[in-house]
């Protein structure tokens, strides 16, 4: 499934910077566009409605905006991890998770019973990119027993090995654009 409004949104608004890396935050993770964010919160909605997830996963603070329009859609609770420990958090989940934008580790928290053992989770992020949050959520959820059963980016850079990570594991997945590479300063899409 690809989005069209969205690779349309990139190629208007996105900026290209290193080469490779991608500036979405006039629409998806500072500025937010709401009616962008609805028509992807409908894709992943129509792709994973019949998974009956009882809640949706993501990392602050780039995943918020779509996970929370996907679990308005689908009717069910977003909990998103956070990068700093707040001192109110009682009995945290940890997993450590390379970030790519940063080139740095860094560790994400959940607090345990916000997501029960025999859930059925759902994976919504911004990008995907080495598939180093996708692990870190699959750690976080393994932790808590529930079950990753799902995951939904909005946009994938296809070049790089998160791909391959998450088909691995065999559980349904979608990106909503898939980018196969940027060339000197040109976007290609699959
Ligand atoms: P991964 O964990 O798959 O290596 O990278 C995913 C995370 O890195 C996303 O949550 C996103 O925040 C960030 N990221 C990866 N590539 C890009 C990019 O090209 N542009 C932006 N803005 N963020 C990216």
């Amino acid at each position: 499934m690809q989005l069209d409004v969205l690779k349309q949104t990139i190629l208007d608004k996105g900026v290209i910077l290193n080469g490779e890396m991608l500036k979405v935050d006039s629409f998806l993770n500072h500025q937010i566009d709401p009616v962008l964010m609805d028509k992807i919160a409908c894709s992943f909605a129509d792709e994973f409605r019949e998974l009956n997830i009882n809640r949706i996963i993501t990392i602050e603070s780039g995943g918020i905006a779509p996970a929370l329009m996907a679990a308005s859609r689908l009717g069910v609770p977003l909990v998103f991890c956070k990068k700093t420990t707040p001192k109110t958090m009682r009995d945290p989940l940890y997993a450590t998770v390379h970030s790519y934008t940063k080139n740095t580790d860094s560790t994400i928290c959940m607090e345990r019973d916000l997501i029960q053992p025999g859930d059925r989770v759902l994976f919504i992020d911004d990008f995907l990119a080495n598939g180093q949050a996708f692990l870190g959520i699959q750690k976080l959820v393994q932790q808590s027993g529930a079950t990753l059963v799902g995951a939904g980016f909005c946009i994938e850079k296809a070049w790089q090995s998160g791909h391959d990570i998450v088909e691995k594991t065999g559980i349904p997945w979608c990106s909503l654009v898939r980018i196969q590479s940027i060339k000197d300063g040109q976007i290609e899409f699959t």
